[in-house]
């Protein structure tokens, strides 16, 4: 049987910050049920599940991760309003900093570098290099938030030449910018290896019960971790001689973002890996979503090969 290698690593203070009591001052009652539907699942997943079966569970956190990528989205606009303040940017944007010292969770992961890629017209283009994969997919995962036509992925730089430099760029978080993409790209694996647990890339003979409840209060812990930073920026937001400005302009930009921006285009995807230097296929998927939950489900139990997914016009362009 195989046995997940895959570890996360939270740091003490990630989503424990929190003060439990705090709404936000703009649809507190929407908030309060959302807040409240997060808890919940956060309690069953720390009983240990409560006797729920595997694959309910499995969805459960699944659904409870996938919230993140609407958290990042949130993120992206307030960033967007913050930094835009004609009069106290400088302040509103310091307020989005987390303190001094707090690490970023890490998961399980290859070293080298990774590079930045996008389909920019349907022709697969490098946006940059990093030199981590957390840097990378946490880019990838930046540059998708919102961008509802275009397809970004990470892929490794040992894969092959790069394509050629693209003329699209996506958004990358101002604030504490490494530290946020390192986030991201964990958040995103969470999301991935829920994601792969609920359509059954993985089942619960590999991510037993007591893993996917772990896995769910890691997502909780990350939404937390979300929560504690709107009540600071959106505090000092509201604070602001232009209050009235930022929440106009922040409910614009939230209704400008895509439905699903993790799901993204680019036709089928692939999920690759690398073996004696060379990308080769390991399996063919309709969706982004697809292939990165059959490559979540690969990396939890398997942390030697280098994996990825691309879309297969990336796949089809190596030649
Ligand atoms: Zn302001």
């Amino acid at each position: 049987m195989d046995r997940v290698v895959w570890r996360l690593e939270i740091p003490a203070g990630w989503g424990e910050r929190l003060d439990p009591a705090w709404l936000p001052n703009e649809g507190t009652d929407g908030w309060r049920e959302v807040f409240a539907g997060e808890d919940y699942a956060a309690r069953v997943f720390a009983s240990g599940g409560a006797g729920i079966p595997w694959k309910v569970l499995a969805q459960a956190a699944a659904r409870l991760a996938e919230v993140l990528q609407h958290y990042r989205a949130q993120w992206r606009c307030a960033e967007a309003v913050a930094s835009g303040c004609p009069v106290a940017a400088d302040a509103h944007v310091a307020a989005m900093a987390v303190p001094r010292g707090l690490r970023a969770p890490r998961r399980t992961r290859p070293d080298g570098p990774w590079r930045v890629c996008v389909l920019d017209d349907g022709v697969p283009a490098t946006v940059a290099e990093h030199l981590s994969i957390d840097l990378a997919e946490g880019a990838a995962c930046a540059h998708r938030t919102g961008a509802a036509d275009q397809a970004w992925w990470a892929e490794p730089v040992a894969a092959g030449p790069a394509p050629d430099r693209a003329a699209a760029s996506g958004w990358l978080p101002i604030a504490d910018t490494e530290l946020r993409l390192s986030a991201f790209a964990a958040e995103e694996a969470v999301a991935d290896l829920t994601a792969a647990a609920a359509t059954g890339h993985l089942g619960p003979d590999v991510l037993e019960v007591r893993l996917v409840c772990t896995l769910g209060e890691a997502a909780h812990h990350m939404i937390r971790e979300y929560r504690t930073l709107f009540a600071a920026v959106w505090t000092d937001l509201e604070a602001c001689a232009e209050a009235a400005t930022h929440d106009a302009d922040a409910s614009a930009l939230l209704e400008s973002l895509p439905p699903a921006p993790e799901r993204g285009p680019g036709g089928r995807w692939h999920h690759m890996h690398l073996v004696g230097g060379r990308a080769k296929v390991v399996n063919r998927h309709l969706s982004r979503t697809a292939a990165a939950a059959s490559v979540a489900a690969s990396r939890a139990i398997d942390d030697t090969t280098v994996r990825w997914a691309e879309p297969a016009a990336r796949t089809a362009a190596r030649g």
